[in-house]
């Protein structure tokens, strides 16, 4: 079966097995590439390819109205989702995303992309995500946390420590994690820090874990480096996206010793040649929200940054943003995936005819869940390990998995991406047999 490129009507004949309507659209969006990297996957599963619908469906999916009372006194709509893509090794886990151009599509992309980077980890969860279609620039405080409660309140009735456990995304943090965390406590009488991870130390928290996925991005793109003979020191790196991820992996590879010299976020794109000042730059996106107005640095058109020279891309803002359009002309030789879906499959295609390696989210940005693994479990015990630590556990499984997924690579011929849902789709599926069905 394949499925044509997000823009383009999909036809899809599934015989005697109707697909649901909401995945029947014309425009499947991320979840048409999501579909088409599982039909990659599919000829190296073996036996266990005949549970390879279970990948292409989600499990459970919640669309919910999320009504506030706005400052002026109106009241206002918004659209959220919370979707359960697989829970066959444990509970979903997944973050929850803030955006006006969140799409059912969408959520349901990053839910299935969660449960193969979090078999892929080899953590005990299962993959959901959620988000709600807002701009939560537009909202004041006061807005931002009535939504982030009722939003919780709705989607209550299937999240839980044991069942699905939000975490951080785009335009979400600390305090998000710690309103939600609060109202699902309210709702349910007892303080319940393990509904959430990515909360504030204080709220049970995890140390690292605000670096981690970024410290993931760094400890695969090292490690891979390494295996094609690419020095850190003097590398060039551009960054797409400089929040959580991409602004904390710039800053571990500028203090390696690589050059920065191209950062674009929302609010524009920068340029310098002999490296960006990261430490400036990131005081700067702290002080005005984005890396537009920094002095330090050349302004370039948006749309050049896909052709800056550099030895490293890392692309950490939105998904589809490599496209077939775009791929042939970066210059890197590197590219890893600190967001979840930046590159769409016939982008995929062009990177590797062009000898581009590619280190996929669903192994180069797990580091972000596997310490949010590692919060969870502190949470349930109730007792908290030190930085130090919790990096060294990080970077040690972070490492483990990317050495199995190379090697996989090499052995089977196929790209990084193919061999993670090779890894990963093996182990959802061994469990989606092991349990079997029910009733
Ligand atoms: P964030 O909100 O901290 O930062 C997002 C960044 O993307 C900002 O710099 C923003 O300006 C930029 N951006 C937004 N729209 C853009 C556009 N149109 N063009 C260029 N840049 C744009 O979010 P984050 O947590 O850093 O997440 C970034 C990506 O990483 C997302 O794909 C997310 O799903 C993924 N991710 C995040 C985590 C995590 O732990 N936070 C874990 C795994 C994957």
């Amino acid at each position: 079966m394949s499925y044509a490129s997000a823009a383009q009507p999909v036809a899809v004949d599934h015989g005697q097995h109707p697909l649901p309507s909401y995945l029947d659209a014309s425009n499947l969006g991320p979840w048409g590439n999501y579909l088409q990297q599982v039909d990659r996957v599919i000829p190296h599963l073996g036996s266990l390819a005949r549970w390879a619908e279970t990948l292409k469906r989600p499990k459970r999916v919640l669309i919910i109205d999320v009504p506030i009372h706005m400052d002026d006194g109106t009241v206002a709509h918004f659209e959220g989702y919370r979707v359960q893509h697989n829970v066959s090794r444990g509970p979903g886990k997944g973050g929850v995303r803030f955006h006006q151009d969140v799409t059912l599509s969408e959520v349901m992309a990053l839910s299935a992309w969660m449960s193969v980077k979090n078999a892929a980890v080899n953590v005990p969860y299962g993959g959901a995500k959620g988000g709600i279609r807002v701009d939560p620039k537009k909202l004041s405080l006061g807005e931002l946390e009535r939504m982030t409660r009722r939003y919780t309140s709705e989607i209550g009735i299937i999240i839980g420590p044991n069942k699905d456990i939000p975490a951080p995304d785009v335009n979400t943090n600390e305090q998000i994690m710690a309103w939600m965390m609060d109202t699902y406590s309210m709702n349910t009488g007892s303080t319940s820090t393990g509904v959430v991870t990515g909360k504030p130390i204080d709220l049970g928290g995890s140390l690292g874990r605000r670096e981690a996925t970024g410290r993931g991005v760094y400890t695969v793109g090292c490690e891979a480096a390494h295996h094609i003979g690419m020095e850190i020191k003097g590398a060039r790196v551009a960054v797409q996206g400089f929040g959580n991820v991409g602004g904390v992996a710039g800053k571990l590879f500028a203090e390696a010793g690589a050059r920065i010299v191209a950062v674009q976020d929302h609010s524009g794109t920068i340029y310098q040649g002999a490296g960006l000042d990261v430490p400036a730059l990131l005081q700067h996106v702290l002080a005005t929200g984005g890396v537009g107005g920094f002095a330090k640095a050349e302004v370039m058109a948006n749309d050049t940054f896909w052709d800056v020279d550099c030895d490293i891309l890392i692309p950490a803002a939105l998904e589809q943003q490599i496209t077939a359009d775009n791929a042939g002309r970066i210059k890197a030789r590197m590219i890893i995936e600190g967001a979840n879906g930046p590159t769409t499959p016939a982008a995929d295609d062009i990177l590797q005819s062009r000898d581009i390696l590619v280190l996929p989210d669903v192994i180069a940005n797990a580091g972000g869940v596997t310490v949010s693994y590692f919060e969870w479990v502190q949470d349930f015990s109730s007792f908290f390990w030190d930085e130090e630590e919790i990096n060294a556990r990080l970077v040690k499984i972070m490492k483990h998995a990317f050495a199995a997924v190379w090697d996989v690579a090499q052995d089977q011929k196929v790209s990084l991406r193919t061999a993670t849902f090779i890894v990963a789709c093996k182990r959802i599926l061994h469990t989606r047999e092991l349990r079997g069905l029910y009733p």
